[in-house]
């Protein structure tokens, strides 16, 4: 019998969030031999579009955004080696409180149930061994990403395949070093709590509450690369200023946290698939 290969599934919100909090892990496990696939819930068309023009403004064209922004994440795949790409198709919701939150279409105000169905017919067709996604605040609080959250958590209750789960996570001494080398580098650094709708929450995790540390550093380049595909959103800009050594000092280092386990791996871990090979 044929032996299948091991398969992590990453499921992201919008273009480019693949590349932010998972690129070193998709880019490491693709060099291991692991299948990877990603699921894009949204289509990014809230985000800034050909030439910098900002989601409201005039000259904002949400089907060029689109447009733009899948060919990006193509892109970043191909520097990932992702061994497959999936597009749920749902309209970007854009940020809590926005008008197109309850657009016709909008992710947010998708019935979780319906979408989870769809992912649950993802997970039956490529039996992921871990998936990847984000916490119940879709940890900074933006309506995509805290749906996301719920379709997963939903498809995986679902099908009950996934031996593990994880959520992304930033470690809070992480953040207080990456502010003190943005301001060392004199970039305007705008501190993501300042835009989250919850201002006492403090975003991250301290140190001992992370489950799982995996080290990508030697596939920062890749990660790198696979950002740099996404440079037409402002945000991501910041990241580049960093330099490539730069960024693999900082953003070498993916954190998570285990939610789910069959396995019975031991914690801490320094692998996603710590207990399955
Ligand atoms: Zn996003």
């Amino acid at each position: 019998m044929a032996e299948r290969s091991l398969t992590l599934m990453a499921v992201h919100a919008h273009p480019d969030d693949e590349a932010t909090s998972t690129g070193g892990v998709l880019a490491r496990y693709a060099a291991e031999g692991i299948t990877t696939v990603l699921v894009t819930c949204t289509d990014g068309r809230c985000g800034d579009g050909p030439g910098g023009v900002k989601p409201g403004d005039p000259g904002h064209d949400p089907a060029a955004v689109v447009a733009m922004r899948q060919a990006e994440l193509e892109a970043s795949c191909a520097s990932l080696k992702v061994t497959h790409l999936e597009t749920l198709g749902y309209a970007d919701s854009g940020m809590m409180g926005w008008p197109t939150n309850t657009l016709p279409g909008a992710f947010w105000t998708t019935p979780v149930d319906e979408a989870a169905e769809r992912l649950a017919d993802l997970i039956r067709q490529y039996r992921p061994d871990v998936v990847v996604t984000y916490d119940e605040n879709g940890f900074y609080g933006h309506p995509d990403h805290i749906q996301a959250h719920r379709i997963t958590m939903a498809a995986v209750a679902k099908t009950d395949i996934p031996a593990k789960v994880y959520w992304t996570t930033v470690p809070r001494t992480a953040f207080a070093e990456f502010g003190r080398i943005m301001r060392e580098l004199g970039v305007e650094w705008d501190e993501p709590d300042a835009s989250s709708p919850e201002p006492q929450l403090e975003l991250g995790l301290p140190d001992d509450e992370i489950s799982t540390w995996v080290d990508t550093t030697s596939y920062s380049g890749q990660k790198y690369d696979a950002l740099a595909a996404h440079a037409s959103q402002t945000e991501n800009i910041f990241f580049l200023q960093l330099g490539r050594d730069r960024f693999a000092e900082l953003m070498g280092m993916e954190t998570f946290v285990r939610v789910r386990d069959t396995t019975g791996a031991s914690l801490p871990e320094d692998d996603l698939f710590a207990g399955l090979r």
